[in-house]
């Protein structure tokens, strides 16, 4: 190491993937921050789990930029938006999400306090300072939006159903920052997806690649289109598994677990999604 190697006190935790696009890879959730600086305003993607993550967050904002904040929500899961309460209190103004997405915040943001509760306790408990639950404020409808920071501009829309019904995009330069829309490292999580739309989307993804070429998923190292591409064919080829081991009636389902390209877990909440969704279009098409 030469003395002018920076110490492991010093050495910033962002990593900038382009010029004025960083990346932070937070504690806990293990969640990526984006940041994107212009010359007048700064973009925060998603704030973490709670007040304590997003207070480590808003530092190492201010480490790199002292603009005015913008925030974008990529979707309304509780580690990527609980920490909106915090940037509130230090004067952000605007919450950027799909408006399905701040509908979902609202409706489902007590119920899912529970699930931060090990990391940030105040928030899971509901009590103490910078704990209320924050919806996004500024919602993007059926067409992209494009943020002016100065001399930079960022575009934010969505591209269908995925791993929730609200996912947003995040576009920089030729960084896409695509929220929990791609896993790295990890399984992609079914609970709240949409198996069959979320393939799809991906693809419409894929097909951006004349636009970007960095692909920061909502957890994990960023990624090329090939790997995006990879992670839609076994999708594709998972969910096909099991919807065969759904039409077998004599075959118990829970069989194809082990032949799936997922972990037990993931296996599991796939297939348990795929049959809700199944019953409910069987309830729509009869009733
Ligand atoms: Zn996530
Ligand atoms: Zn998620």
């Amino acid at each position: 190491m030469t003395d002018d190697a920076p110490s492991a006190a010093t050495r910033s935790p962002w990593r900038e993937l382009a010029p004025g696009i960083y990346l932070l890879r937070t504690a806990g959730f293990r969640m990526n921050v984006g940041l994107v600086v212009g010359t007048e305003r700064a973009l925060v993607v998603d704030t973490g789990a709670g007040p304590i993550g997003a207070a480590e967050i808003y530092s190492h904002v201010r480490d790199v930029t002292g603009l005015p904040l913008l925030v974008v929500n990529t979707h309304a899961h509780a580690h990527h938006f609980f920490g909106n309460g915090y940037f509130a209190a230090q004067g952000v103004e605007e919450f950027w999400a799909t408006s399905r997405c701040g509908t979902v915040q609202g409706e489902t943001g007590e119920e899912q306090r529970t699930l931060v509760a090990a990391v940030e306790p105040a928030m899971g408990a509901g009590g103490g300072r910078h704990t209320d639950v924050v919806p996004a404020n500024r919602l993007v409808e059926g067409t992209p939006v494009d943020i002016d920071l100065g001399d930079m501009s960022v575009t934010l829309f969505h591209l269908g159903r995925g791993h929730t019904d609200h996912d947003l995009l995040v576009g920089a330069g030729s960084v896409l920052f695509t929220g929990d829309l791609v896993e790295e490292g990890a399984d992609p999580a079914f609970e709240d997806s949409f198996p069959a739309d979320w393939i799809r989307t991906l693809g419409k993804m894929v097909a951006l690649e004349d636009l970007y070429d960095v692909f920061v998923p909502g957890h994990g190292e960023p990624v090329s289109v090939s790997e995006v591409i990879t992670q839609m064919n076994k999708m594709r080829s998972a969910v096909r598994v099991t919807r065969l081991a759904m039409d077998e009636a004599s075959l118990d389902v829970t069989k194809a677990i082990p032949i799936l390209p997922y972990g037990p877990e993931q296996s599991r909440a796939l297939l348990i999604r795929l049959r809700t969704l199944a019953h409910w279009n069987w309830l729509t098409r009869k009733h």
